[in-house]
């Protein structure tokens, strides 16, 4: 199989074993016979490495792994304040003896006396939090603030002898994103096993970083599956696409497969679901969560993954793509997002 030569390429890497793989990857019965398309759910919800999981894993054994190389005690990261990088980033810091400093960019304001979600579970790692007030900026301008903030912090630590990791929003670097290389020649691999192509594969994108790796992986192993990007944060679409685009390539030279060529035209970008913006619920993707827990009892989130799969079923209500052909929905993770704010949440169901 030409998928499982070319993840031979990754083990020569400095990788931190944190989560569990391969990741079940699962046929939807009934949410094919009601739509006409053969829709499988790539489980990465269930990465590990604590009970939740999802695509800051895959991520996260790179970047840790390239952080222990270098000699690093301590990871500095960034996020919003539910923000599942950072706490996956915590996790993950504790689990290699690493110890963890974050910035918090407050979008909502969390309660201090009334801790939820992924905000509770920062506090429980014990990390370092540094909140950052948000003043009606968007998320890149409020952590442009907030990597000032944490350079101080960073000159005060290694002065005190410890060396400092800093991993951006999302982990989105050419190694985090090679995590996707390797996680897309993974999933390949399932459906070469099923005897099935893949035609088509739908991802919830923010930072970027996971669809600019699976869209090195469909390079690396040259196959024309079609990678649409659900956006949940409006950006500006050519910036965008050259990030992705950049950040493929950079996960495609780390691995020394530089003379590989990406385009923009090998992945998609849909800008048409997110509703009000990043972290702010909206009422289809909400429906789209109980649609999904009601059909087939898996769980997806308000913020990235509910957005993501609403997306694809106006694919695939619409019929925008051919019927019959073979989808697949990677399912990032985040469903601590269900218990957290209200703001975040919206109405999930009726009273
Ligand atoms: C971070 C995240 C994404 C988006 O991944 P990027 O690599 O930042 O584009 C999607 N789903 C969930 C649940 C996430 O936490």
């Amino acid at each position: 199989m030409k998928s499982q030569s070319n993840r031979e390429i990754f083990l020569q890497k400095p990788k931190e074993s944190l989560g569990f793989f391969p990741t079940p990857l699962q046929y939807m019965k009934r949410l094919s016979a009601e739509l006409g398309y053969e829709i499988y759910f790539k489980r990465d919800d269930l990465t590990g490495a604590n009970v939740y999981g999802g695509n800051k894993i895959r991520k996260l054994e790179y970047l840790l792994g390239d952080a222990r190389a270098r000699g690093c005690d301590t990871v500095i990261t960034y996020g919003a304040t539910q923000s599942n990088h950072v706490m996956e980033t915590i996790s993950a810091a504790r689990k290699c003896g690493m110890t963890p400093v974050v910035y918090l960019v407050c979008i909502v304001e969390p309660d201090q006396k009334n801790k939820k979600a992924n905000f509770l579970l920062d506090s429980l790692f014990d990390a370092e939090i540094h909140l950052v007030e948000s003043r009606g900026e968007s998320m890149p301008e409020a952590t442009k603030r907030a990597r000032t903030r944490a350079a101080q912090r960073i000159q005060e630590l290694e002065e005190q002898g410890h060396r400092c990791y800093e991993i951006p929003t999302g982990g989105a670097t050419g190694i985090g994103s090679a995590g996707y290389m390797d996680g897309f020649a993974e999933l390949v691999e399932q459906m070469e096993t099923l005897g099935k192509r893949m035609d088509y594969l739908f991802v919830s994108t923010g930072t970027g970083g996971t669809l600019a790796g699976l869209t090195a992986g469909k390079a690396l192993l040259k196959l024309d599956t079609k990678l649409v990007g659900i956006q949940v944060s409006p950006q500006n679409t050519k910036a965008y696409k050259e990030k992705v685009e950049g950040l493929a390539k950079e996960a495609l030279a780390w691995v020394g497969k530089e003379t590989i060529k990406v385009k923009e035209s090998d992945f998609e970008c849909d800008d048409r679901f997110y509703g009000a913006g990043y972290e702010v619920p909206c009422e289809e993707a909400n429906a789209a969560i109980c649609y999904l827990a009601q059909k087939e009892g898996i769980l997806t989130d308000p913020v990235y993954t509910g957005k993501g799969f609403y997306g694809m079923l106006e694919y695939l209500r619409n019929q925008w793509i051919p019927r019959g052909s073979t989808v697949v929905f990677l399912h990032t993770g985040g469903t601590t997002a269900l218990f957290a704010e209200k703001e975040i949440t919206g109405e999930l169901v009726s009273l």
